[in-house]
């Protein structure tokens, strides 16, 4: 599998504002990874930069492997794509909207016809063959634009918010079968969405995009764990912000106080819901009491909205049999090594 390489890949529309700042990225052979972020971001310029439906501003550079192909068209750079939207032929058999690639490329017929056949097989198509895409639902159609985009084994899978247009259900066993697919074959694939639970589940490395520019890269975990900046930290699941005082090398939380290495002064700290135990009110060892005044039944758990009456209230999450509902009040104990302490957006 290619590793793909971006090169100082800036892009300005004309008449426009810069879109997308000067990007330096490697993408590892075989890697699955996912361009994160709000609408707007600039996702969707750099995956049609690696594609080849958009070229860098002047100095940026493209490499698949060891080729440059900055100056080379789409059809020439070998790469599968997929859209929100399928993009197929709607009179035509799936098997047909399957094998055009390969007759565009001049596959021989007997070796195109079996690896459509493979191909619908591998996508739970087979059934499918001959009818026509229009007479299929939005997630089999899916599953036939992946097929398309991969049956001419591309150097590099480019999917674009492919899961967007569907419904819950559908888009969770797709991201299963997208994700089985990217492992078995083991190809180059950039994932763009701005879903943060499908960029956890599908990247081996998250690229967290924030107005044109790269706020973080990591693993799911990296993102998750250890946020370099505030904006990631919101972007990505549930964080809550607690402030506290430094003095002399101890932190004051609530009634807790932890070891500091700070200077003095107020600190502003972030923490996730699961990193925030429940406990009696005023229970020892707790470092803040509060009253829930939300309780979100989530099935696996319920989710508290606790107010401490200093700052904005807390997102907890309790056991869903604990029944802790509305009017409680609760004891809070922060885990001190779960603390963040990050530069703001
Ligand atoms: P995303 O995919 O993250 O939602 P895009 O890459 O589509 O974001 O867009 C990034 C920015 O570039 C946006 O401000 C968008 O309006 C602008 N943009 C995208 N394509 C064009 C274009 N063809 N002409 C002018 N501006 C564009
Ligand atoms: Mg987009």
């Amino acid at each position: 599998a290619v590793p793909i390489r971006l090169e100082s890949c800036g892009k300005t529309f004309p008449g426009g504002s810069r879109a997308l700042e000067p990007l330096d990225l490697t993408i590892r052979g075989g890697e699955t990874i996912v361009f994160l972020g709000p609408s707007g971001c600039g996702k969707t310029t750099t995956l049609r930069m690696i594609a080849g439906l958009e070229s860098p501003d002047p100095g940026g550079r493209v490499w698949f492997g060891e080729e440059d192909v900055t100056a080379l068209p789409i059809e020439r750079r070998n790469v599968g794509m997929v859209f929100q939207s399928y993009a197929l032929f709607p009179n035509m058999s799936v098997a047909e909207n399957v094998a055009y690639g390969l007759k565009v490329r001049r596959v021989e017929r007997a070796d195109r016809e079996r690896r459509v056949e493979e191909m619908l097989d591998l996508m739970h198509l087979g059934a499918f063959a001959g009818r026509r895409v229009d007479q299929l639902s939005g997630g089999q159609r899916q599953r036939v634009a992946l097929a398309r985009a991969l049956v001419v084994r591309p150097r590099v899978l480019l999917l674009d918010e492919p899961l967007t247009a569907l419904d819950a259900k559908l888009r969770d066993s797709l991201r299963l079968d997208i994700d089985r697919l990217l492992r078995g074959l083991g190809v180059t694939a950039v994932y763009v969405t701005h879903d943060q639970g499908e960029a956890m589940a599908l990247g081996d490395r998250i690229v967290v995009m924030a107005k044109g520019r790269v706020a973080q890269i990591g693993t799911p975990r990296d993102i998750y764990h250890r946020p370099t900046d505030g904006f990631v930290a919101d972007f990505i699941g549930a964080m809550n912000r607690v402030s506290g005082q430094a003095q002399s090398g101890a932190l004051r939380l609530g009634r807790g106080a932890f070891p500091w290495s700070g200077p003095d002064g107020p600190v502003e700290l972030l923490i996730r819901p699961e990193d925030i135990a429940l406990a009696a009110e005023g229970e020892e060892d707790t470092h803040l009491d509060g009253l829930v005044a939300a309780a979100v039944f989530l099935g696996d758990r319920t989710r508290l909205v606790v107010e401490t009456g200093d700052g904005p209230p807390l997102t907890v999450d309790a056991a869903s049999r604990s029944g802790l509902a509305r009017g409680d009040r609760v004891g809070l104990r922060l885990d001190p090594s779960r603390l963040l302490n990050l530069p703001q957006p």
